[in-house]
């Protein structure tokens, strides 16, 4: 018999429905953006209300669309992480809007407590480090500006949760107030040792842990949900990047994904040992399935679809971004020039807020196709870059990497990758690798798959790209570029 799992993706700007089989074909999608709201300088917030409405519509359009006689068997949440929720026990309506993972808010306070020294022993506890990004400054701000908050939140009255977490509070009607651990990983509140909410961070944020949501492993059965007149067991969990391991197959140590859209995600399984970094790349819970803990290093870069969206809207030197396949292909190199993309500075591992951009080694031979050609290689040499750390903090060499997000329809770029990287990329054959890996997972939790590889094999041949460039060759781009960046920061210093 076939079984099939549905997954909601509930992403930064878009809720989707999912309906996948249990060899990984689509069945059904749904999609809907809700808005965004920006404030002040800085803020960025969500109404917790319309992004459940915007999930329960994606629910009853991707059922509404299924064929006759099918019905899931599981379903999984995978989510937008950090992004904090407080709402009232009893309505189960947020007490304020959703302060968004982007939102800096809080940067004063990260700051303050960075200069208290108190950096090191967070990032012990959580593998994280003292950012506005993270959950538990949101959650303080929420508490210390929010009128009644703080006492309504002594006396019990409110609850705390990541999106994962509020949407399982109302698909479940309030019956159940939980997270998964790579949810709960995000917040600064988590121990990742122990695997339970560390008190001393609780004391030092000031949070209350009747806040807090029950922590399960990613593959629990958190509750069932009425759904078209019959029942569906929520059997998965997990945040979007570690969602998207999963559904690269990316479950054993040394296995990393690459996601390119408009910055650049790579997350690393290093198995079951936390191995901290020297380059301040993040350690972090990748799951926990069949009562297994691994943890992951995370890093990104800001800057990577956006590069081409600024030849695009900036530069106007082309009209659609898959045009800078070609133009890369008509020349042989970009004739010494490179393109360092810190528009935003520089993140993991240069770290370097303060930088700007730069283009290098222009001359007047030098025109749009090197310059595209110029955007889409900073994109690999800046993947290269975060691999090396990677490398370096777990002496782990990495076998391959596997890529998924919207420029990886630019084939030039994929074979770029392996060259310069001198690894071999492998293409998820599933394009939605983030409602892909949490339908697996829902699989896993509810039995119809015994193991997460299982069924898995085709996603493995499936558009892969060996190195074909001379490894001296590789290295001098690499010389070049690390020259590039150390110019670019320079300048901007300057
Ligand atoms: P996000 O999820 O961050 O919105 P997507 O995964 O949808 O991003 O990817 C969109 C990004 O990929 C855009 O920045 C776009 O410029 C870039 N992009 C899309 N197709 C190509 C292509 N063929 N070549 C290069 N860049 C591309």
């Amino acid at each position: 018999m076939r079984h099939y799992l549905l997954a909601i993706d509930q992403g930064t700007t878009s809720s989707r429905a999912m309906v996948f089989d249990d060899r990984g074909q689509v069945m059904a999608s749904a999609q809907q953006e809700f808005p965004q709201y920006f404030p002040h300088d800085g803020w960025v917030e969500h109404d917790g209300m319309e992004i459940l409405r915007s999930v329960m519509d994606v629910l009853s359009q991707v059922m509404g669309s299924l064929p006759d006689g099918i019905y899931p068997t599981a379903m999984g949440i995978t989510n937008q992480r950090e992004t904090t929720l407080i709402w009232d026990r009893d309505t189960g309506v947020p007490i304020a809007p959703a302060i968004v993972w982007q939102d800096r808010r809080t940067t004063d306070l990260c700051q303050k407590m960075k200069q208290d020294g108190l950096e090191e022993m967070v990032s012990e506890k959580t593998g994280l480090l003292l950012d506005p990004y993270f959950s538990a400054t949101k959650i303080k701000w929420i508490l210390d500006n929010v009128d009644g908050a703080r006492v309504r939140a002594n006396k019990g009255e409110l609850a705390f949760g990541t999106v994962d977490s509020f949407l399982l509070w109302h698909l479940t009607e309030g019956r159940v107030h939980g997270t998964d651990v790579s949810n709960a990983a995000r917040t600064l509140l988590f121990n990742i040792r122990d695997m339970a909410w560390d008190p001393d961070l609780l004391h030092l944020f000031d949070i209350p842990e009747s806040l807090l949501p029950q922590v399960k492993a990613s593959d629990h059965h958190f509750g069932d949900m009425a759904l078209f007149d019959r029942t569906i067991p929520i059997t998965g969990i997990a945040g979007d990047q570690q969602a998207a391991l999963i559904g690269q197959n990316c479950l054993s140590p040394g296995q990393v994904k690459c996601t390119y859209g408009t910055g650049g995600f790579i997350m690393m399984n290093v198995g079951d040992k936390i191995i901290r970094s020297q380059n301040r790349l993040l350690t972090t819970v990748a799951y926990e399935i069949q009562g297994k803990v691994a943890y992951a290093l995370e890093g990104s870069f800001f800057c990577a679809g956006s590069a081409v969206q600024w030849l695009r809207d900036g530069l106007k030197i082309i009209t659609h971004a898959s045009e800078t396949e070609a133009l890369a292909r008509s020349v042989d190199s970009t004739g010494g020039v490179y393109m360092v993309p810190a528009f935003t500075g520089l993140g993991a591992p240069h770290w370097n807020p303060a930088a700007r951009g730069s283009l290098l080694g222009l001359t007047r031979g030098t025109g749009r196709a090197e310059i595209a050609r110029a955007a889409l290689e900073s994109v690999g040499y800046q993947t290269a870059d975060l691999l090396e750390a990677m490398t370096q903090d777990t002496g782990i060499s990495c076998e391959g990497l596997r890529v998924d997000g919207g420029m990886v329809g630019n084939d030039w770029l994929l074979q770029f990758l392996a060259d310069v990287l001198q690894v071999r990329v492998v293409c998820a054959q599933v394009s939605e690798t983030t409602a892909y890996g949490v339908a697996r997972l829902a699989g896993i939790g509810s039995g119809v798959f015994r193991a997460l590889d299982e069924r898995s094999k085709g996603v493995e041949k499936n558009n892969l790209r060996m190195p074909g460039m001379a490894v001296d060759h590789a290295i001098s781009l690499r010389e070049n570029w690390n020259n590039a960046v150390k110019s670019t920061c320079y300048y901007s210093k300057g």
